[in-house]
């Protein structure tokens, strides 16, 4: 074997007469959807592996998934065949070459770095090497220098796969050692292909997508979400709700927060057994309590927050839409002559796109949400009449 050999057989593991079918298999990233350039980029790299790679970009684009078919593609004494055991089990993540490792706590701690470490110095079990897939590494602030020496240079047979949503400025010195694979929130179009194959009806299944912020957990909780179409009736039936009564503006602003709330019940439950499974692993390991407790409900406090805010710009987003059609039955698609409205009517609609639009802006900027409510319906209410 030379210093560049075939496909994934750095250390000489079966290679088999013929000629192999292209590794690593398209099968193995098949979860990934939606972001062909990292694929294209872990395909090429599993090829000629490095010794260690950074995953980063937003929650929900596929991170994990990629991981996942990256190390089948490291283990596999093919190069990542897609059909073999060995592929079968890092794609579920039971093959004891594939070590991953969760933070138990708000943030990966300097045990847990020094645990990764150590186990970074072990030999592979069955594979030619050993896959460290360490997740949350945006949350690595005071665990980062005890990592960053053996990911900048790990034994020969070890390669490392850090996952990250972020790349914060403490992190700067391990990026720079890894092989660093960007991915994008999941384009529209691939989240409803990917909505539609999982048997969802496609007009839902634009809805969700659009609702999902580029984010598949977040897609998927929305599917299973049994309120969110009603949430966006409620929305699409603003305009009509609103009479030009003060009374009437505050009680669909009072609704429509309401059912923000409501949107956050997947959610809610989703952290509800992430706190039950931390709670758990720290009986198992013997600790108290989980670590850093408090750090961890803050945290999914800040994503209710967050998820709180999308829901409310997705609804905007709908009512603008209620509109904005609203504007083209009267205009016509292209803006020509009115048919059915005057052209104040026309103005007003304009206008009341308008002030949706700044309220959504208002919201992305911390805005007491219920002030800014209860002034966009008074402001839409007085422009109906
Ligand atoms: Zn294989």
């Amino acid at each position: 074997m030379s210093a560049d050999p075939p496909v994934g057989s750095a250390d000489g593991a079966g290679q088999p007469g013929g000629q192999p079918p292209e590794v690593p298999a398209a099968e193995l990233f098949e979860e990934v959807v939606g972001q062909p350039k990292a694929v294209a980029q872990l395909v090429a790299s599993a090829r000629r592996p490095v010794h260690a790679y950074l995953l980063h970009g937003p929650p929900g684009s596929g991170k994990r998934a990629a991981a996942r078919g990256l190390a089948a593609a490291l283990l596999c004494p093919l190069g990542g065949c897609g059909r073999c055991n060995t592929c079968r089990r890092a794609l579920n993540g039971t093959h004891p070459d594939l070590v991953v490792t969760e933070r138990a706590g708000a943030s990966i701690d300097i045990d847990e770095a020094r645990t990764i470490v150590a186990r970074a110095q072990r030999r592979p079990l069955e594979s030619a090497r050993q896959v460290l897939m360490v997740t949350d590494v945006h949350l690595a602030d005071r665990a980062a220098p005890a990592l960053l020496k053996t990911v900048e240079e790990p034994p020969p047979s070890t390669v490392f796969i850090l996952v990250a949503d972020t790349l914060p400025s403490h992190l700067a010195t391990i990026v720079s050692r890894c092989v660093r694979v960007p991915f994008d929130p999941v384009p529209h179009a691939a989240m409803v292909g990917w909505l539609v194959a999982r048997g969802v009806d496609p007009d839902h299944a634009e809805t969700v997508a659009s609702a999902s912020g580029g984010r598949l957990d977040r897609a998927r909780l929305l599917v299973s979400d049994e309120g969110f179409v009603s949430r966006q009736d409620q929305w699409r039936s603003v305009p009509t709700r609103l009479d030009g009564t003060g009374a009437a503006a505050a009680a669909v602003a009072s609704d429509l927060l309401g059912s923000a709330d409501e949107a956050l019940a997947p959610l809610r439950a989703q952290h509800q057994s992430e706190l039950a499974a931390l709670a758990e692993q720290a009986e198992i390991t013997g600790a108290k309590g989980i670590t850093g407790r408090r750090q961890v409900e803050e945290g999914h406090k800040r994503e209710e927050r967050r998820w709180r805010t999308d829901d409310l710009r997705f609804g905007l987003a709908t009512l603008a839409g209620v509109y904005r059609d609203r504007l083209i039955a009267m205009t016509g698609p292209e803006g020509e002559a009115g048919t059915v409205g005057s052209a104040a009517e026309g103005r007003r609609t304009t206008r009341q796109v308008g002030a949706i639009g700044d309220a959504s802006v208002a919201l992305g900027r911390n805005a007491n949400e219920s002030l800014l409510m209860d002034a966009l319906m008074v402001e839409l209410s007085r422009m109906a009449d």
